[in-house]
């Protein structure tokens, strides 16, 4: 630990420790010139972070000061390294120019200020986010019994809330995966535990800061309203939520707000319950090894905009309940898939068209530059083309609301159009993005700088001329200016020529001179480019002030182009990949004739080997069966048939069409999905429990319109528990939850389930044998399977051929002992020579082995290295036998 005493300080080093005090919790960035530096335990913390050098500067109590730094310019990739690995950091800048602070006295230092503080939650920077995803922030709030979650993404102003509770908080936050979350000091405690799960970090405020009165205060200044009742009937814990948003915005912004919609209030009848284990399993955003690659997100987006790209995410995160929502979005698809031409030009225009929502909310930060007044206007531009190429007449209603929504930006577009360059630079103060034409007074200073530079070319040609040196040359620097420069062996011509040539220095090969004329020159040229700078400052606050007085109307627009980005993003992948148009209703039915599983389907086309083979379903409970009993050899298709046919609600519901010939569903309110066996060790959670936790949880929440995956459930457990955990909990489906329900299993004996319960029907997955081999079909019929297959199924794994036989042997015991109603298989294994007992020392059983091995041999797969291995392995089994 290092200690540090203000008192004991140099003014500087007292100036940093006051200001590093008011931010221990984060790292400070402290400006000195062209480099944010970190002194003391933050240097030791970054320089380590950041795999940079530490250094030290001064002595501090008689130690030295550890310090590190990094470049102004290169500072953005930095502080993405450090937020991903959990630092926060206060960006302190110099707040005037070193040149004023000496003017105050030698010792004077110059002012600082932290101007934001930079967290996972409140960035806007492009290079410090993802385009495609949303970065929200989010806090909860708990007020009594009242538990609400609100979320904003300053990046785009979206601000939301919902009441939520301790059973459904873990699904909210997985929905939203949140780049931060604030809580209360004061119930830290209580909500700590599903939040930590989410794996978001967790920023803990005091404890009043999360207070229902000030929320409401602070809104209402935000929005510039005498009460937030226009925007909903918020309850306590929503306006304490939304309002320790506000709060950590003006902390962490130090006072500059981003631009924020006023807050929308989520029912919860309004978005499909999915929770977080249902998430994971039907790998929606992810899969389940982590990465983005192979999650369904990945396998359908088709869209061209980053702003479309994370409207995908959202709706996939949060499909609709809302019959009269799907539908038009549905109808939006439908127009679009009906007219190629109209989505490819709309596509195209798209494809032009810059992250509005994001320029937008830097410009409004101060945070903006020239560009972000490209990226709008080259936005309003696409906005106006789609309005040209989305004619009102016939348009359903979604497309014909975001049309009108493109509207009404005409002036300003046509003044950025005329303003500013067609590309600009990053930097405000490197100049030149404001067009020739704008700006009288800014031409003349353009003109003047420009005609000085050529000036400046003639005098050297004309010094050249008048002191004989051909090789003499006009240059500048940031000390001398512009000087003249003639090589060292011109000193004697240079150094006699009299006053006109004024000497100023001497280097190893050169010698530098001014003329009056020249001085005289640059002090023109320097006048006239900073004033063309500063009157391009001036114009670019201007544009930046009339696109953020338009914010409202341009987020609106912004809105639009994604929903359009999207609905056109959801015809093209349903016309290139022949999806239909699902039929939604109010009603209970689940009848998917030929459906497919997108990633699956995507993958096997990818490789080219195998082509996925469609498989109806109905759970429709008036057609007589709301569960189907799954069962069938392992590979079969089992697992892969469960998440289809949830991936095909969920995308119903999303607003897209879905990979079968023909769907009917009955809107679904929510979608459990569950694997067995599946371990949370971080969590301190065996396998078996984890499986519990979760069936506890469906079999507690779902409803009658809820559609529950139970894929293998009871497997993680001595098989008569786990089978009666299985019996009991497809019984409890049926009798208390009335869900449509897939049940898929190894234990066949379930399938007698279906002579007692009415609504439950057995299904199974075909197979064929041939010669020993199973041949796996992929085809899901009525019916119960006979057997798993699973001896074949470890045999093409490549299980050893010993252990195979001997698996074989046990199966036809504990088999035939079953048949003979033996309840415990064990006392018929009795009578079998152990495993152990009989693999080394008992007789090889040398012709099966070699079958084994023979059966297992494919030629064309060998590597000249591994048939080598075979025949030496050969050779070995034949001594073996021939030595019994
Ligand atoms: P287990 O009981 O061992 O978990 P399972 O019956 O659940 O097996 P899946 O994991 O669903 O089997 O499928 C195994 C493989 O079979 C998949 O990875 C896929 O490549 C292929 N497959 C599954 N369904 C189909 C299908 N309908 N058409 C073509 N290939 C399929």
């Amino acid at each position: 630990m290092l200690t540090v005493d203000s008192a004991a300080a140099t003014p500087m080093m007292a100036q940093y420790l006051d200001i590093k005090s008011g931010h221990p919790d984060a790292l400070l960035f402290y400006r000195m010139g062209d480099f944010y530096e970190m002194f003391f335990g933050d240097a030791v913390a970054a320089a380590e972070a950041l795999d940079i050098a530490l250094t030290k500067r001064g002595k501090h109590l008689g130690d030295d000061i550890p310090m590190c730094g990094v470049p102004v310019h290169a500072a953005e990739g930095y502080l993405l390294s450090l937020i991903r690995k959990g630092f926060r950091v206060a960006v302190c800048e110099q707040m005037e120019d070193p040149a004023d602070a000496k003017k105050r006295g030698s010792k004077a230092v110059v002012r600082r200020e932290v101007v934001r503080l930079v967290t996972p939650g409140t960035l806007t920077e492009d290079a410090l986010l993802d385009a495609r995803r949303n970065n929200f922030l989010a806090s909860l709030a708990v007020i009594r019994d009242e538990l609400a979650l609100a979320w904003a993404d300053i990046s785009t102003g979206e601000f939301n809330v919902v009441q939520t509770s301790h059973v459904r908080i873990g699904a909210d936050l997985a929905r939203l995966a949140p780049r931060e979350v604030l809580i209360s000091e004061a119930v830290a405690p209580v909500i700590a535990e599903p939040v930590s799960d989410t794996g978001t970090s967790v920023t803990t405020l005091p404890r009043g800061s999360v207070d229902s009165d000030a929320g409401e205060r602070r809104l209402a200044t935000l929005f510039g309203v005498a009460t937030t009742e226009g925007f909903g009937a918020f309850g306590r814990a929503e306006r304490a939520a939304m309002g320790a948003i506000v709060a950590y915005l003006e902390l962490t912004q130090k006072g500059k707000l981003p631009l924020l919609r006023p807050p929308r209030r989520e029912t919860r009848q309004e978005a499909m319950h999915v929770d977080a284990a249902t998430r994971r399993n039907l790998e929606l955003t992810h899969a389940l090894s982590g990465g983005r690659e192979g999650a369904l997100l990945a396998t359908i987006d088709r869209t061209v905009t980053a702003g479309g790209g994370r409207l995908l995410e959202r709706r996939i995160s949060a499909p609709s309940c809302r019959l009269d929502v799907i539908t038009g979005r549905l109808d939006g698809v439908a127009h679009l898939v009906a007219d190629p031409t109209a989505r490819s030009d709309i596509r195209e225009i798209l494809t032009q068209c810059p992250d509005l929502d994001r320029a937008l909310s830097r410009l409004a930060l101060d945070r903006g530059g020239p560009r972000d007044i490209a990226a709008v206007r080259d936005a309003l531009h696409a906005a106006e083309a789609l309005q040209k190429r989305l004619p009102d007449r016939d348009l359903p209603g979604l497309l014909k609301r975001c049309r009108s929504d493109l509207a009404g930006q005409e002036d300003l577009w046509n003044r950025l159009e005329t303003a500013i360059v067609s590309d600009p630079p990053l930097l405000t103060r490197d100049g030149g993005f404001i067009a020739a034409g704008i700006d009288a007074a800014l031409d003349e200073a353009r003109q003047l700088r420009d005609e000085g530079r050529s000036v400046i070319a003639g005098l050297q040609a004309s010094y050249a001329a008048d002191t004989g040196v051909a090789s003499l040359k006009i240059k500048h620097n940031n000390v001398l200016g512009y000087f003249i420069e003639t090589p060292a062996t011109h000193a004697e011509t240079m150094l006699g020529l009299g006053e006109r040539y004024i000497h100023r220095q001497t280097t190893a090969n050169a010698l530098r001179f001014t003329t009056l004329e020249l001085s005289e020159m640059e002090t023109g040229i320097l006048n006239a480019g900073a004033r063309a700078i500063e009157i391009e400052m001036r114009l670019y606050s201007e544009l930046k002030s009339q696109i953020v007085a338009a914010a409202t109307a341009l987020g609106r627009a912004a809105r639009a182009l994604a929903e359009i980005d999207l609905t056109a993003a959801f015809a093209e992948l349903a016309q290139s990949l022949d999806w239909v148009r699902p039929r939604m209703d109010g009603s209970r039915a689940f009848h998917i004739r030929d459906g497919r599983h997108p990633v699956v389907e995507a993958a096997l086309l990818a490789t080219g080997t195998q082509r996925f083979i469609e498989n109806d379903c109905d759970l429709s409970p008036e057609e007589g069966a709301a569960i189907w009993l799954l069962t069938g050899p392992n590979m079969a298709g089992k697992s892969t048939f469960l998440r289809q046919n949830a991936l095909i609600a969920l995308l119903a519901q999303s607003g897209s069409f879905v990979p079968a010939s023909d769907a009917h569903i009955g809107i679904i309110s929510q979608l459990f999905s569950r694997v067995g066996a599946s371990d949370d060790l971080a969590r301190g959670r065996s396998t078996f429990m984890v499986e519990m936790v979760e069936t506890a949880a469906i079999l507690n929440q779902a409803d009658d319109h809820a559609l529950v995956i139970l894929d293998e459930i009871g497997r993680g457990t001595a098989t008569y528990d786990g089978l009666s955990i299985a019996w009991a909990t497809v019984e409890h489906l049926h009798e208390v939850n009335r869900c449509r329900a897939l049940f898929a299993t190894h234990y066949h004996e379930m399938t007698a389930l279906s002579d007692r319960l009415p609504g439950l029907r057995n299904a199974t997955v075909a197979v064929k044998e041939w010669k020993g081999e199973v041949i796996f079909l992929h085809e899901v019929r009525m019916g119960a399977a006979d057997r798993s297959y699973g001896v074949q199924v470890a045999r093409l794994a490549g299980l050893p051929g010993p252990v195979i036989t001997r698996a074989r042997e046990v199966l036809e015991v504990l088999e035939s002992g079953a048949r003979e109603g033996q309840t415990a298989p064990g006392v018929r294994l009795d009578d079998l020579p152990l495993f152990s007992a009989a693999t080394p020392q008992a007789a090889p059983k040398s012709v099966s082995e070699l079958e084994d091995m023979l059966n297992a041999l494919h030629p064309d797969e060998l590597t000249p290295r591994e048939a080598l291995d075979l025949i030496y392995q050969l050779k070995a089994l034949q001594t073996k036998s021939s030595e019994l």
